[in-house]
C-alpha cells in the first residue's frame, strides 16, 4: 500500500495541472450532488442499493447520473437492463446511456465486448479510467450522481475520493454478521482518513419474514450494522431485509422499488432513502413510488 493512501493526507487536485484536470473541476461545478455508495465486502448488496437510490432520486424528478467505477465487476447494466447498450452518440464522445428521461448511467460494462472480457488492470490504469469517466462523459448539468464504487478500500475508492470534488459523501452498506461488520470498520475508518464524510450506514440483507408462515428468521443476523454506526459514531440509516424478490428483479434487470413499489422491503428502501435526501441530493425528500 502507498503511504499516501492511509495514514497520510491524501493528495486532493486543487490545481488543475493538465486539461483533463479543467474538464474535471468543470464537470464537477455543473453536478450539485455527488453520493459514493461503499462497502467493506463484496456481496452485501452495495450495487443494488446503488441502482435503486439512482432510479428514485429520477423518478423524482432529480436530473441523475450513476457511475459505476466497478471496474472488475460492473453490475449497473445488469440490475438496469441495460446489459449489450451501445454508447450513444459518435465514438469521439462519452454519452451515458439513458435508462429514462432523468437518469444517465455509465459503467465500464459498457466498453467492454462481453460480458466474459475481464479488465487486468493496475492501479495507475484504473485511476486514469476513473478520471475519464469524471471528466470526460458529457453527463451535462446533475442534480446528483451516484457512484457505485468496487468494494474495499483500494484503488477505485481511493481514486473517486481524490477525484470528486465536493462529494456529500459516503453511504456504506453491510450486512448485520460480524464477519462483514469488521470490513466495515475499515470502510468508514477509509473515509475518514481519505475526507469523505459517512452519510451513513445501511444494514441490508437483515432479517427475513418466512413467506409462508411470517415467522421472522434472523439469517445472517440482525442489528449489526446499526451497533456498528452507533460505535463509529456515524448515522444508521436503516435496515432492509433479506428479499427473494430483490434477487429477482436483480437478475430480470428491473430495479426492486420499480416493480415492487408497494411492498414492505420497498418501503424500508424508501424510508433509507428518504434519510439520505433530506440531507443530501436536495430536500424535501420525495415519495418515490
Ligand atoms: P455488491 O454490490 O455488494 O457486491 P449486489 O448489489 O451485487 O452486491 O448484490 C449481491 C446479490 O445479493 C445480488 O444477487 C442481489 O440480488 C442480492 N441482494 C441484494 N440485496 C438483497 C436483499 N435485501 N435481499 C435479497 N437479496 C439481495
Amino acid at each position: 500500500m502507498e503511504p499516501a493512501t492511509l495514514g497520510g493526507t491524501p493528495h486532493r487536485a486543487s490545481e488543475p495541472t493538465d486539461k483533463t484536470d479543467e474538464q474535471l473541476l468543470h464537470r464537477m461545478r455543473l453536478i450539485a450532488h455527488k453520493i459514493m455508495v461503499l462497502s467493506g465486502k463484496g456481496g452485501v448488496g452495495k450495487s443494488t442499493v446503488a441502482a435503486n437510490l439512482a432510479v428514485s432520486l429520477a423518478a423524482a424528478g432529480r436530473r441523475t447520473g450513476l457511475l459505476d467505477i466497478d471496474i472488475h465487476g460492473p453490475s449497473i447494466p445488469k440490475l438496469l437492463g441495460l446489459e449489450g447498450a451501445l454508447l450513444p452518440g459518435p465514438a469521439e464522445m462519452l454519452l451515458p446511456v439513458s435508462f429514462n428521461e432523468n437518469l444517465k448511467v455509465m459503467s465500464i460494462g459498457f466498453l467492454l465486448p462481453g460480458d466474459r472480457e475481464a479488465v487486468i488492470w493496475r492501479g495507475p490504469m484504473k485511476h486514469k479510467l476513473i478520471k475519464q469517466f469524471l471528466a470526460q462523459v458529457e453527463w451535462g448539468e446533475l442534480d446528483c450522481l451516484v457512484v457505485d464504487s468496487p468494494t474495499g478500500t483500494g484503488d477505485e475508492p481511493l481514486s473517486i475520493a481524490q477525484l470528486v470534488h465536493g462529494a456529500d459523501g459516503a453511504v456504506v452498506v453491510t450486512t448485520p454478521q460480524e464477519v462483514a461488520l469488521s470490513d466495515v470498520r475499515r470502510c468508514v475508518t477509509f473515509c475518514h482518513r481519505v475526507g469523505l464524510s459517512v452519510i451513513g450506514v445501511i444494514e441490508n440483507m437483515s432479517g427475513f419474514a418466512c413467506p409462508e408462515c411470517g415467522t421472522r428468521i434472523a439469517i445472517f443476523k440482525e442489528g449489526g450494522g446499526e451497533a456498528l454506526a452507533r460505535e463509529m459514531g456515524v448515522p444508521f440509516l436503516g435496515k432492509i431485509p433479506l428479499d427473494p424478490q430483490i434477487v429477482e428483479a436483480c437478475d430480470a434487470g428491473k430495479p426492486h422499488l420499480i416493480t415492487q413499489a408497494g411492498g414492505q422491503t420497498a418501503r424500508a428502501f424508501r424510508r433509507i432513502i428518504e434519510h439520505i435526501l433530506e440531507g443530501h441530493a436536495g430536500a424535501p425528500a420525495p415519495d418515490v413510488a
